[in-house]
């Protein structure tokens, strides 16, 4: 057995980048630089293998809501891996810890949803909801609606069915992406894609987009329009107020059904439990991930509102799709778990009430910086984008890099950024405090400053 701790860092890295093959990585360049290893964590706070201290001002992968280190958590694991570590969902079977969580999620999703079909990950949550949504149309008759419309930029996961969802045209380029049947229209990038237009005209034009497309493709033949209330990977790209209220009407007009992919939105990242209630939207499915488990353990699922569930279950027949972990005993559990502290601690509450408005307040603060062109977000996520030249917005040379170099500075200086082109991301946890967001500010300041002078250098 190979004993692992406590090895030197550098031999852990060496470890890593002669055995591991990491996602969205260049093997050959972390093989260069060596792998951040993180040991521990507690609270908003992760330590790496040198025991340094750094604010995980992510949440991991926008998932930690409820922070690291709560033991209820791992307490219900425990117990349910001795009491039933394992049964499947398949030929009419089924256990107390996925009732209870298909129950809590039909109470905390908006009125008209109350049935959850699971999965493992948001990439195979989107997948469903792409046989799903072929199955639902051919259910009522009409099985030449089968396109799916989506937005360039968004990003709907890692599996073939979801990479071709997303639009990420680096992501498309390798392996022959996107599969037939999905298309992509703009996104409602208003800082950098406006060309001189108000907020609420380019929200207007932008959703429009998404009437055109359907005129192209023939309504008769589309199926569904999947996007993020806020696009989180793109760059956390915030729409205009006069966006979502036009797709909206679009969607009804054409009765194209409308997925809400809520793996970041969901779970108290605006200050509602869902984007779609913060910005008041009607979806007929909801993709969950992430903030279902606080990211302790691997679940998500697709939530269908009743209008689209009863079409299937009365007369859809056998849905054949399933995973063999499809609401695992111990994944359920622990979600049950992370959902009954966010409830009864009130995260959610103080995000809204408290928390989020004091973040966004206080990170517009930067846009007085000289490298920072916009500050955008809501709740407790954010984005703030480097520029070259303020008045312009024109960005900066993409060969410098800044956004990786700024990224770094940052986790140096301890705080974990996330580097999205030159706009530096934002998602920490969802407990974490005032002063702890005056923490983060303050580092946020310094990395700036420290960019710019390694930008003159
Ligand atoms: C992360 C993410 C996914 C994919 O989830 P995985 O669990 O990584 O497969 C899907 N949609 C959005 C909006 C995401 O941020």
């Amino acid at each position: 057995m190979y004993k692992l701790i406590p090895l030197e860092t550098e031999q852990l890295q060496e470890i890593d980048s002669h055995h591991h093959l990491h996602p969205f990585t260049d093997s050959k360049v972390l093989h260069e630089v060596g792998s951040r290893i993180i040991t521990r964590a507690d609270g908003i706070y992760i330590w790496d293998n040198d025991g340094n201290r750094i604010i995980d001002g992510m949440a991991g992968l926008w998932c930690v809501n409820i922070g690291y280190g709560r033991e209820e958590l791992a307490e219900a694991a425990s117990r349910q891996m001795r009491e039933l570590p394992y049964y499947n969902t398949f030929f009419q079977t089924s256990h107390p810890p996925v009732i209870e969580l298909s129950k809590r999620l039909s109470t905390i999703t908006p009125r008209n949803f109350n049935h959850v079909f699971l999965t493992n990950s948001g990439s195979e949550a989107n997948d469903t909801v792409i046989r799903m949504v072929r199955l639902y149309w051919a259910t009522v008759g009409k099985p030449g609606r089968s396109t799916i419309i989506s937005r360039h930029n968004s990003y709907h996961g890692s599996t073939i069915g979801a990479a071709s969802l997303g639009g990420m045209a680096y992501m498309h380029a390798q392996g022959g992406l996107p599969i037939p049947g999905i298309e992509h229209i703009r996104q409602p990038y208003w800082y950098q894609e406006s060309n001189g237009m108000d907020p609420d005209e380019f929200g207007l034009a932008a959703a429009g987009a998404l009437e055109e497309k359907i005129l192209e493709i023939g309504e008769d033949k589309v199926a569904a329009f999947i996007a993020e209330p806020i696009q989180g990977a793109g760059g956390v790209i915030v729409p205009p107020d006069s966006y979502w209220p036009e797709i909206s009407r679009i969607c009804k007009k054409y009765e194209i059904l409308f997925v809400a992919d809520e793996v970041i939105c969901g779970f108290g990242r605006t200050g509602q439990w869902f984007g779609t209630d913060f910005y008041d939207l009607d979806p007929d499915l909801m993709v969950i991930a992430k903030g279902l488990s606080s990211g302790y353990i691997p679940i998500a699922g697709a939530v269908l509102s009743d209008a689209v569930a009863s079409v299937l279950i009365d007369d859809g027949g056998e849905f054949a799709h399933g995973f063999t972990y499809s609401g695992h005993p111990v994944a359920c559990a622990v979600a049950n778990e992370n959902i009954r502290i966010l409830e009864e601690e009130k995260i959610v509450e103080r995000v809204r009430e408290s928390t989020g408005p004091y973040f966004q307040r206080r990170l517009r603060e930067l846009e007085d910086h000289p490298l920072v062109g916009e500050v955008r977000g809501v709740g407790l996520i954010a984005g703030i984008e480097l520029v070259e030249d303020k008045r312009t917005r024109k960005l900066f040379d993409a060969e410098l890099n800044i956004g990786i170099k700024c990224r770094n500075i940052s986790t140096r200086r301890g705080l974990v950024m996330r580097a999205i082109g030159d706009s530096m991301v934002l998602s920490p946890p969802l407990i974490t405090t005032r002063s702890q967001i005056d923490d983060i500010i303050r580092i946020a300041f310094e990395t700036l400053d420290e960019t710019v002078s390694v930008l003159k250098s």
